[in-house]
């Protein structure tokens, strides 16, 4: 595991080692995804042979929460819908998210603005807590959509660690990289900081020469959290 840190570091950092313009800070956040992907992939047959990862497209549950990511990831998600359909169909559908608890969006099942039929219009890009996120037991994934949280009764087996273990050691990574080049690692809310840095076109620039994501990237916390993958 410290590999996968290192190795999404030093990917991360070799692409900003250039100096880090907006291009680049997308880079090494899709660079850290890379490496998630890469080692997600190795260890997938031995996390489905114990039981089967029921994910697939056009089944998206678990799009109807919070999703912690880093600046980095948002600044990619932002440059990618940039003058696209997509982002005005953002625009038209985060106001109903800003400003809410991830309890308050999970019962009033608000989907990520960025699902489409079920699917995810920027998979290319999507943050690595996405990736992260599998399940073997789609029962389970409908009933925390239904309750809100998860179910009491929840198979031990139902959410496999293995990619969100992968995901936190890639997030240290990419992390650690930012802040080596001098860059705020704070992590913040996936439609909050698309909504951050699409209310202010500067935001980007300003943030891969060292400023700060405003407060607003950040989501109000809930007075008690259901710690589920994308939390
Ligand atoms: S970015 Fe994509 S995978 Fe992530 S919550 Fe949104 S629709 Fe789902």
């Amino acid at each position: 595991m410290a590999d996968t840190v290192l190795a999404a570091r030093y990917a991360a950092a070799d692409q900003m080692s250039g100096g880090h313009g907006i291009l680049a800070v997308a880079e090494a956040a899709l660079a850290a995804h890379r490496v998630f992907d890469r080692v997600w992939a190795r260890a997938f047959p031995q996390v489905d042979a114990v039981g089967a990862i029921a994910c697939k497209a056009g089944c998206g549950w678990c799009c109807h929460q919070h999703v912690a990511i880093l600046p980095a990831e948002a600044v990619a998600i932002a440059r990618a819908i940039d003058g696209t359909k997509l982002a005005e169909r953002f625009d038209g559908l985060a106001p109903a998210i800003l400003g809410k608890s991830n309890a308050q969006r999970k019962a009033e099942k608000r989907a990520c603005p960025f699902l489409i039929d079920g699917a995810c219009a920027v998979y290319e890009v999507r943050p690595n807590r996405c990736r992260a996120t599998h399940s073997r037991d789609l029962d389970f994934c409908i009933a925390r959509y239904e309750l809100g949280h998860s179910p009491a009764t929840k198979p031990a087996k139902s959410i496999p660690l293995e990619p969100a273990l992968i995901g936190d050691q890639v997030l240290k990574g990419l992390g650690q990289a930012l802040v080596a080049a001098g860059l705020d690692a704070t992590p913040v809310e996936l439609t909050h900081a698309i909504a951050a840095l699409r209310r202010d076109p500067d935001l980007a620039d300003d943030y891969a020469k060292g400023r700060i994501f405003p407060a607003g990237a950040q989501a109000p916390e809930d007075p008690q959290s259901d710690t589920a993958p994308l939390a």
